[in-house]
């Protein structure tokens, strides 16, 4: 079909996930004309099958643990099963509300919603189902898609998070491979729904891209429930015979399951999709942008997990924000990856922002750290959890790294997060007041700590 005025448009998005469709609606809050092309469902990957779902099973985990342990806190409570139908109603019950809430926000923006798989052409037409859509810019949002290991077939009783998140029953064995933010946090949620749980993770330490006393904490929280971790050992092969599926590790020893969850990462869906015709640089898949994701095709840009870094929901929004504005000229400014913040919400959650100590240490030299333990917090203890908050400061300067863990600590990323970001010294937040009991004092403990001036810790 040839070009028609209609078809034309200041900004073309391909993909409608968290990058895509946050710069679809700021794009068209700055009055610019906006198609976005999707080919399955307004949302992507965290709406459907990412962010929303694990957080929802994570939650009625939650759930059944507070159940099952109420007689420790003299409640009697039992548990008496999941019913996984149930769970699936309200986790797909959640999405659907979210959904519908999307789709209302890009009416009401008049976006044009394309569905289709879309095709760049050239640097400005994307092509869906024989339409030709012309964008002065074109952004590139095709988001990424689990991962596996060469020779490790999906299927049957082998499968990725998108598999387990539509499980009808709780299976009594599970090996999750890859011991990253998804593997624990679905390790967290099948450990509280009951099933038996082993985590294979290669590298030395469970969520390695963590502070390494973080790592510690959840290696021994996870002991205590019950969770196997088996780190510093490489998976070898897995093989499905009948109900069970027999996974083999380099060391020569094999474990037995009912399912094989493949958590190793995801990659970028860039293949077959004209990028690389049209001009667009790409590196293992990755799309390859200048800091303003920029990539150096003339008005065309990539946001999200297609551009190497995070794959963050909150870092394609902020990202297509960006792009939005950056087309419409307002130069916004340039977010380092270490100023966004990360929480994995398995129990206990672990909540941190900026540098690890040790990253810390090679960029800035000397540093200095503080641990606030939860034990000297009154509403960790009440909530019956452990865990710390720990800072990372350059000597003498700003406070570079805020590292949490324990229950419910992701809620405290907030705070955690405007520290780093400003830059703060420990003495410019030990005057601020934090409300009493709240696991917040604790990130106000460990200040004051920092700045010389400890009220519930030795110094
Ligand atoms: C199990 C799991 C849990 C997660 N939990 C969290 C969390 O708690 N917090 C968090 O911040 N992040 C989380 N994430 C990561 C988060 O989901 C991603 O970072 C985020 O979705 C990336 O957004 P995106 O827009 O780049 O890509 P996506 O969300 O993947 O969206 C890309 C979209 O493009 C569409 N598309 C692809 N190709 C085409 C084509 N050719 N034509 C048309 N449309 C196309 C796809 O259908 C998709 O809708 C999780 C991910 C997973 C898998």
């Amino acid at each position: 079909m040839p070009d028609t005025a209609e078809d034309t448009y200041d900004v073309v998005i391909l993909g409608g996930g968290s990058g895509g469709y946050a710069c679809a609606f700021r794009a068209a809050e700055l009055g610019m004309t906006v198609a976005l092309v999707e080919k399955a469902k307004l949302g992507g990957t965290c709406l459907h099958v990412g962010c929303i779902p694990t957080k929802a099973l994570l939650h009625a985990a939650e759930v059944a643990d507070t159940a099952r342990e109420g007689s420790q806190l003299g409640v009697n409570t039992t548990l008496e099963s999941i019913d996984m139908a149930g769970v699936n109603g309200y986790k797909d019950g959640v999405i659907a509300r979210l959904h519908k809430g999307l789709l209302g926000l890009a009416k009401a923006h008049k976006v044009e919603l394309v569905e289709g798989s879309g095709r760049l052409l050239d640097r400005s037409t994307v092509e869906v189902d024989g339409r030709r859509l012309t964008g002065r810019n074109v952004v590139l949002a095709t988001g990424s898609q689990p991962k596996t290991l060469p020779g490790l077939e999906i299927g049957g009783r082998i499968m990725t998070s998108e598999q387990a998140l539509a499980l009808d029953t709780v299976p009594e064995r599970v090996v999750v491979l890859g011991g990253g933010v998804i593997g624990v946090e679905f390790a967290s949620v099948f450990r509280s729904f009951g099933s038996e749980v082993t985590v294979v993770e290669a590298l030395p330490r469970l969520v390695a891209a963590e502070d390494e006393a973080v790592s510690k904490v959840l290696e021994r929280a996870f002991r205590k429930r019950g969770i196997t971790a088996r780190t510093g050992v490489a998976f070898a092969g897995a093989t499905q015979d009948g109900d069970v599926v027999t996974v083999s590790l380099e060391d020569g020893s094999t474990i037995e399951a009912d399912l094989l969850l493949v958590a190793v990462g995801r990659g970028p869906v860039t293949e077959g999709l004209g990028y690389e015709d049209a001009g667009v640089t790409l590196e293992r898949g990755f799309v390859t942008t200048d800091e303003r994701l920029h990539t150096g095709v003339e008005g065309v840009y990539a946001v999200g997990d297609i551009v190497p870094g995070l794959q963050l929901a909150h870092r394609g929004f902020q990202q297509g924000i960006f792009v939005a504005e950056e087309i419409a000229g307002l130069a916004p400014a340039v977010i380092p990856d270490s100023s966004i913040p990360r929480v994995t919400y398995s129990n206990p959650e672990i909540a941190s922002v900026g540098l690890t100590e040790a990253q810390a240490r090679e960029a800035h030299g000397e540093v200095e750290t503080y641990e606030y333990n939860l034990g000297g917090n009154g509403k960790s203890q009440i909530l019956q959890t452990q865990g710390f908050v720990k800072l990372v400061r350059v000597k003498d300067g700003p406070v570079v790294g805020v590292h949490m863990v324990g229950a419910r600590m992701g809620e405290q990323i907030g705070e955690a997060q405007l520290i780093v970001g400003w830059e703060a010294h420990p003495d410019d937040v030990a005057p601020l007041i934090h409300a009493h009991p709240t696991q917040n004092e604790a990130l106000g403990e460990a200040h004051l700590a920092l700045a010389g001036k400890p009220l519930h810790a030795h110094s």
